[in-house]
């Protein structure tokens, strides 16, 4: 099973991906996770990339291609995995192809309206990356889940946000047409409660 979620951000993906994978026991990629990662670690590329981050902007190709080459070899991934946040650009489609094709993107779809106000009030734990919104928390800062602590993300700010949200058009939004090409595309309403979202990404993946 090898999976892609694409869609904009604050569409949910991270949230559903982290499901899925439970559900089918498969790794979960999340390529915005390991380069916030690579950023905690202080590596060169975490250094790289926090200059595109902070912006808003794509890291650049080449160094997301290697990163999920690699990752992508790991043992835990022979049997499957779900590619989160990757890839973006057709560029990086392209290379995924030669890398492992997926069989399945499921396009989480959600309205620009509805996502600046998930972004700009979304909070994430930074020990188990689950994520809540301040409308329903309020401004606990502590995760109901492990304890950990409660953080909004540098890139959730607004001027960030708009810069992200017009990123996706341009640059990764050209991907949905990329996969419906391919037969591959699966389009979900990311517009319904977490499990309503999860019954249909179920629905589409045959289980
Ligand atoms: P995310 O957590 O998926 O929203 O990613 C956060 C940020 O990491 C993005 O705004 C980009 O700057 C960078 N990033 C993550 N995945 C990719 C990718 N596939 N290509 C380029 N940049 C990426």
């Amino acid at each position: 099973m090898k999976l892609v979620f694409l869609g904009p951000p604050g569409a949910g993906k991270g949230t559903q991906a982290s499901m899925v994978c439970q559900r089918f026991a498969i790794p979960h990629i999340s390529t915005g996770d390991m380069l916030r990662a690579a950023i905690a670690n202080g590596t060169e590329t975490g250094m790289k990339a926090k200059v595109f981050m902070d912006r808003g902007q794509l890291v650049p190709d080449e160094v997301l291609i290697e990163m999920v080459r690699e990752r992508l070899n790991e043992k835990d991934c022979e049997k499957g995995f779900l590619l989160d946040g990757f890839p973006r650009t057709v560029d990086q489609a392209e290379a995924l192809e030669g890398i492992a094709a997926p069989d399945v993107v499921v396009d989480v779809d959600v309205a620009d309206e509805k996502l600046l106000d998930r972004l700009t009030g979304r909070r994430v734990c930074e020990k188990c990356r689950e994520s809540f919104h301040v409308a329903k928390i309020g401004d606990a800062k502590v995760c109901s889940h492990c304890g950990g602590t409660l953080i909004q993300r540098d890139d959730d700010k607004p001027a960030t946000i708009r810069n992200r949200l017009d990123v996706y058009h341009r640059q990764t939004a050209p991907l949905i047409d990329y996969y419906r090409g391919k037969g591959a595309l699966r389009t979900v309403d990311g517009d319904q409660t977490p499990e309503k979202v999860f019954e249909a990404i179920l629905v589409v993946l045959g289980g």
